[in-house]
């Protein structure tokens, strides 16, 4: 299944995307993460993708339905139920043979989409001030606030020492 509960891989990938750095090689990214098929990207493709991790990043900032409904209309494929590799029959939002970036940009709006719509307060920005990260939201209670246990424990300790007055 490609879409399991909270938008599931998918939506992982967005936050993979988004988090990434600036020079990072988007076909390796794509490959470390398990997506198949990775194809080529040529460098209209690339700038094509950083385009769209910019219209990912602001789903972050604010999820929202229009947002979402405005990356859903730029990617074009028509969704249909695949049963390749023996697998369960699952949604595919673009034909297996279409590029690359059209393929991944089909498969993040359609994954931030069915997080939004299982549950919105899922879609996240990491709470510590000086953190740029994304992230989705997959816990038990809802509740996640920092990108890693990095930026919660980092906030906390600095909570503490606010406390003591330290
Ligand atoms: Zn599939
Ligand atoms: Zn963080």
């Amino acid at each position: 299944m490609h879409f399991n509960p909270y938008g599931g891989a998918a939506a992982e990938l967005a936050v993979l995307l988004v988090n990434a750095e600036p020079e990072r090689d988007l076909a390796d990214l794509l490959r470390d993460a398990g997506y198949k098929p990775v194809g080529t990207l040529d460098a209209d493709q690339v700038a094509e993708l950083r385009e769209w991790i910019v219209r990912l990043d602001a789903v972050f900032t604010a999820p929202g339905v229009d947002v979402l409904n405005e990356l859903l209309a730029a990617t074009a494929g028509v969704p249909y139920i695949s049963i390749h590799d023996g697998r369960a029959p699952h949604l595919h939002y673009a034909r297996e043979d279409a590029p690359t970036d059209e393929r991944v940009k089909a498969y993040t709006a359609a994954g931030l989409a069915t997080l939004f719509c299982e549950d919105p307060a899922r879609i996240g920005r990491c709470a510590r001030p000086d953190c740029a990260f994304v992230f989705v939201d997959t816990s038990r209670n809802g509740r996640r606030r920092f990108c890693s246990t990095r930026c919660s424990t980092r906030v906390h300790v600095a909570e503490h020492r606010t406390r003591r007055g330290a």
